[in-house]
């Protein structure tokens, strides 16, 4: 079986402005590079929530050619993401598919034979720590992001500074 990092997008591999979706707001976070490029052994997925679709504060095509572009940058360095999932409702459609529900990895570890529990999943908010938590993945809380409120409310097995950092305490912490 495969080990995978479950990444969020915004606030942990590109900058986060809120809802961001126009190409030249696009800016890969400090050391978001150096630290993908550290887990070559791992298969990379972005999962991410795009309420901004659902609320109709921009469109799919928005949304697809934002990633495409963040896709291509991260493949410039041989970084290769296996696939976006992305969540495109408002949060009251109440679908399967929000984080923290974990229909992304159900469906990554079917798609891509992933043992969920030597997975590992990076985020910046409460929800993604719930979604890891509950397939059993080790969490990481990176602090280049939002939601700094998750500190109190749902623990991550780590806090780290950056992806340089969370990829080094995932490296010695794969067992
Ligand atoms: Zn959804």
């Amino acid at each position: 079986m495969n080990k995978a990092v479950f990444l969020d997008r915004d606030g942990v591999i590109t900058e986060d402005i809120g809802y961001v979706n126009k190409i030249e707001d696009f800016k890969l976070l400090p050391n978001a590079v150096e630290g993908l490029v550290l887990l070559k052994n791992y298969r990379l997925f972005i999962v991410t929530n795009q309420s901004g679709i659902g609320r109709g504060y921009y469109k799919f095509e928005d949304f697809f050619n934002y990633n495409k572009r963040v896709l291509e940058e991260l493949k410039k360095h041989n970084i290769k993401i296996e696939k976006t999932y992305f969540c495109p409702h408002n949060p009251e459609d109440n679908c399967e598919c929000r984080k923290p529900k974990t229909r992304f990895l159900e469906d990554a570890k079917k798609e891509f034979n992933i043992s969920l529990k030597k997975s590992f999943v990076i985020g910046d908010r409460k929800s993604d720590f719930e979604m890891g938590r509950n397939v059993g993945c080790k969490t990481i809380h990176v602090l280049t992001g939002n939601g700094s409120n998750a500190k109190n409310e749902v623990h991550p097995d780590y806090f780290a500074r950056d992806l340089l950092d969370a990829a080094k305490w995932i490296i010695k912490n794969d067992k």
